[in-house]
């Protein structure tokens, strides 16, 4: 398909003008120009989408939020934190979206997150909008207590902007079912209110779905079996590098065993392990999930199989497929050269934008099959709009109904990408793919719905 040079043009000025009016917030720009960078031959083809302000609504939060978030330690000791929730389209649904508590959230970060979902969101095919949030906050080293009385101060601020049909956030990096426990409580305190589907990730027993827990990680491993299976392979008896240990990485390791795969590594900020058996996810879940521990513990207690790598970037293990699952940008061109050089096949994004662009382009080159976040992680989300429908009816699906609706909705992320990059002229390239197909719903939505 050839590309009119207006749409490429046009793509350009928005790019520079993007850049101008949203300053030091470098993971926003690159969110957005990889989606750019892949958006011309849709406006090509379809004029209707270079209608002028289209492209340039989309890449603009229809709403943001800045709040300070005070709140005391266990000694008395005053801290203030600055909370987020970037409101960022809603022609599909409820802004839908995490929140992530870490020291490095800022603007930008929330920015880029919230970009991604819009196109995430849209490729569930589900009725959700797109949204992020979170704060600076460090839930590391703090009691219980004292995630209770953070989560109570966000939330007395947060509850004035958010719903069941407004906006539903849910967990994300250091965002977990206990916090969601205490933002929910406070939530349902103020407003005086049962309204379950305000927030996704709950517990069990009061409203949570079955799998959503599980739901990103395991839909990130059946993106990868997608894509080889598109090569003729699967996952039976392959190797797994993946990094992260958080709640995703945890489920990676999961459902890679149940599909017969060997994961060999996990990783958090201070290195990675590399275990020779395979990683034994009991004991990965006890360090991480019981203990709030480091993995150097599961090193040392997992025996001559495992050795613990300090400061090490856990690509340089060779495997056939890799799950990175931690963090933005973790996964650079030096490393994407590594993985090739040791016969990678498939990357799966369980992580937000966790590689960077040009270890993207080294992987396509290398004819490596690579699932963009937007598409691979999108099951954690998916199951978040399951748990919303389930709210709304008052009603608890079986742990089966949730993980076969997961499969096929993860069946059918893959199908547009691969098909929608195919009527495009780019057969195999998901980035180019996903970022059409969401576009593409996304936009028909704006359209209809007016200059809003
Ligand atoms: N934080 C997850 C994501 O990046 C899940 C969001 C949700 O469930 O709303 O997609």
């Amino acid at each position: 398909m050839t590309t009119r040079p207006d749409s490429q043009t046009q793509l350009d000025a928005l790019r520079g003008e993007i850049e101008r009016r949203n300053p030091a917030q470098p993971e926003f720009h690159q969110a957005v120009h990889e989606v750019l960078d892949t958006l011309a031959p849709v406006l090509a083809a379809r004029p209707e989408y270079a209608e002028p302000g289209l492209v340039e609504r989309l890449c603009e939060p229809e709403r943001q939020v800045i709040f300070r978030v005070p709140w005391q330690d266990d000694k008395g000791r005053v801290h203030v934190n600055r909370g987020f929730r970037v409101e960022f389209n809603s022609a599909l649904g409820p802004y839908k979206g995490g929140l992530r508590f870490h020291p490095s959230v800022n603007l930008g970060i929330v920015k880029f997150l919230g970009f991604e979902q819009i196109f995430k969101n849209a490729l569930t095919g589900l009725g959700i909008g797109g949204g992020k949030g979170g704060s600076d906050f460090d839930p590391h080293g703090r009691s219980d207590a004292e995630v209770m009385r953070f989560c109570q101060s966000f939330m007395t601020e947060l509850y004035r902007h958010i719903g069941e049909h407004t906006d539903v956030p849910a967990g994300d990096i250091g965002v977990g079912g206990r916090e969601i426990g205490y933002l929910f409580g406070q939530y349902r305190r103020i407003t005086n209110r049962w309204e379950a589907g305000v927030l996704t990730g709950k517990g069990p027993g009061w409203g949570g779905s079955a799998i959503r827990p599980e739901a990103t990680g395991y839909g990130s491993v059946l993106f990868a079996e997608a894509m080889l299976r598109e090569r003729g392979e699967d996952l039976e008896g392959q190797t797994a590098v993946v990094s992260g240990s958080g709640n995703v990485a945890i489920y990676t390791i999961e459902k890679l065993l149940a599909l017969g795969a060997n994961p060999l590594t996990c990783s958090d900020s201070g290195g990675y392990v590399v275990d020779d058996k395979g990683i034994d996810l009991d004991l990965l879940k006890q360090v991480k999930e019981v203990e709030r521990g480091r993995i150097s513990d599961y090193a040392e207690r997992r025996g001559s199989s495992a050795r613990y790598v300090s400061g090490g970037r856990v690509w340089e293990v060779p495997a056939d497929v890799a799950l990175p699952s931690a963090t933005q940008n973790e996964l650079d061109e030096n490393d994407a050269a590594t993985l090739v050089r040791n016969g990678v096949k498939a990357v799966s994004e369980g992580a937000n934008m966790p590689t960077v662009p040009e270890a993207v382009h080294l992987f396509q080159r290398a004819g490596v099959a690579f699932g963009p976040g937007k598409a691979a992680n999108a099951g954690g989300v998916a199951v978040s709009a399951l748990e919303m429908a389930q709210n709304h009816a008052r009603t608890a699906w079986s742990p089966a109904r949730v993980e076969e609706e997961l499969a096929r909705i993860m069946g059918d992320i893959h199908t547009t990408c691969h098909e929608t990059a195919e009527r495009y002229g780019a057969p195999g390239d998901y980035v180019t793919g996903a970022n059409i197909a969401g576009f593409e719903r996304v936009a028909d939505s704006m359209l209809a719905q007016g200059v809003i």
